[in-house]
């Protein structure tokens, strides 16, 4: 286990569920794993697998009808002269709009996504958001919010900040909207940066830009990354650790050396074989595994890939749970071959 000054954020069999007139979706059914202060935990696994309802839990923006039924959150806040002191926050402990948790939602744990428009108003400009941002949670004069607008800007790499500062999100280019969304999540300066598929709706050429951005900013502020994607290619450029979902469960975690070159559990296996090459986009890489993803209103008893698994051990796989076996320190699998002797 890893101590506390490390652990930045703690999640312990988490379980979301969305109570739906047609029956439950188990979003997320009792995820395990950490995020380390200042790496990058890439979180990966086709759309649907509850990559980004883990997220919302941590911040504690799961949409109705779902609502967190069990499980715990921690953030390990450090505080003291020395930085030394940590002090955890049970964030699921805190009501969803509490002070607290708006405190912890603009400041230590920020958000962007694939579509920057939803972080910003279209009536007012980047530079007046970015600067309000400031302004809500320091008491700072309107001229120092707008330094601080324009420095943040010019650190994320959008040209002619002072300019800019006063253009629409709606006039910038989709790359530089992109950079404007990330300026607005790093304003605070904060200790962990979710990221939601942030680049898959840009070429790759922007993307790459984006992805190095991303790096440069978490090496300057120290803040850990939790990245979701679909993308193995991805996911070797960014993360530290990786965890792979499937229908709401983590399946497998452990280091990106681990992910590439000692993947166990066969979901994983043949998300890899899926990938034409690593890096190069292809919205079709992950059609290569048999079937499709189960409805989650009807998640297949037993392991829930065994439907599409081509390893699968009838008379157990179909019938029983996997549990989670560590296999060392930093690596869970989930999966029947490793607990039979398999
Ligand atoms: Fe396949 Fe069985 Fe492992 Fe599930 S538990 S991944 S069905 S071998």
């Amino acid at each position: 286990m890893m101590d506390n000054l490390e652990t930045l954020i703690d999640v312990r069999d988490l379980k979301t569920y969305f109570y739906l007139r047609e029956g439950t979706v188990r979003a997320v059914d009792g995820a395990t794993f950490s995020i380390r202060r200042g790496k990058t935990l890439g979180v990966v696994g086709e759309s649907g697998c509850g990559k980004s309802v883990t997220a919302q839990s941590i911040l504690q923006i799961v949409p109705r009808p779902g609502r967190i039924i069990q499980g715990e959150i921690t953030l390990y806040q450090i505080s003291g002269e020395s930085g030394q002191q940590v002090t955890p926050v049970r964030i699921t402990d805190l009501a969803p709009s509490s002070d607290r948790m708006r405190a912890i939602r603009g400041s230590t744990i920020s958000m962007i996504f694939q579509e920057p428009m939803t972080s910003f108003s279209p009536v007012h400009t980047i530079g007046e958001q970015l600067a309000e941002t400031i302004q809500i949670h320091h008491e700072v004069s309107k001229e120092s919010a707008r330094q601080s607008a324009i420095n943040m800007m010019r650190q994320v790499g959008i040209s002619n900040p002072e300019r800019n500062f006063d253009a629409y999100p709606h006039q910038l280019s989709g790359g530089m909207r992109q950079r404007s969304m990330i300026a607005m999540a790093l304003m605070l300066r904060p200790s962990l940066l979710i990221a939601d598929e942030p680049t898959t709706a840009l070429d790759v050429t922007t993307e790459a830009q984006i992805l190095r951005l991303m790096r440069q900013m978490q090496e300057s502020l120290g803040m850990a990354i939790l990245f979701i994607t679909h993308d193995l290619g991805v996911i070797a450029e960014m993360a530290d650790d990786v965890v792979v979902m499937y229908l709401g469960r983590v399946v497998e975690s452990t280091n990106v050396d681990s992910i590439f070159y000692d993947p166990k559990h066969p979901y994983l296996r043949a998300l890899l074989k899926s990938i034409p090459r690593v890096g190069v986009k292809s919205g079709k890489r992950l059609a290569a595994i048999e079937g499709m993803v189960p409805n989650p209103l009807n998640v297949p008893q037993g392991c829930p890939f065994h439907p599409r698994c081509t390893e699968m051990i009838d008379g157990l796989c179909n019938v029983t749970v996997p549990d989670n076996l560590y296999l060392a320190e930093d690596h869970m699998v989930a999966c029947h071959l490793y607990t039979s002797g398999g």
